[in-house]
């Protein structure tokens, strides 16, 4: 059944030209790009976005980055959608990640890693009803 899930182009892959490539990884592999937009973020919209981590050390140096430059938000649909941009994506370290994933291709540490998915349906919600309004998915 078709899933949708979020997803962000980072500042270091957008400051690099890679957004036209990360986004022909993603249609290549079967999603739908339901909604897209570009937005240079503040700290505090950063911080409100990764809440959920607000207790981890690398809290504040991530959300100084994610507010560094623009940024690519997307809403993305296919079949099992959360669990395969996951394996798209490639560990968090790019260190770790499997050939030909798109932070094996692109990213360049494990704060600088080039694209954000969700990791679970209830988180999935909150990130598109954080960062897209309703009628912007239809
Ligand atoms: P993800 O689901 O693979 O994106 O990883 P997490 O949810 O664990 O972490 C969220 C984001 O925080 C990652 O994508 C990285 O940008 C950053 N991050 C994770 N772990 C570290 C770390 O150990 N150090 C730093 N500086 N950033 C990290």
């Amino acid at each position: 059944m078709a899933q949708r899930t979020f997803s962000i182009i980072k500042p270091d892959a957008v400051r690099k030209g890679f957004t036209g490539a990360i986004l022909a990884e993603i249609e290549k592999a079967g999603f739908q790009i339901l909604a897209i937009k570009r937005l240079s973020i503040s700290k505090e919209q950063a911080k409100g976005f990764y809440a959920v981590h607000s207790a981890r050390p690398f809290f504040d140096p991530l959300t100084t980055f994610m507010s560094s430059g623009p940024i690519v938000l997307m809403v993305l649909e296919k079949d099992n959608a959360i669990a395969d941009l996951r394996k798209l994506m490639g560990a968090t370290n790019p260190a770790n990640a499997d050939e030909g994933t798109i932070r094996k291709k692109f990213a360049g540490s494990i704060q600088e890693n080039a694209i954000h998915g969700s990791d679970a349906e209830d988180t999935a919600a909150f990130e598109i009803g954080y960062w897209f309004a309703g009628y912007e998915l239809v």
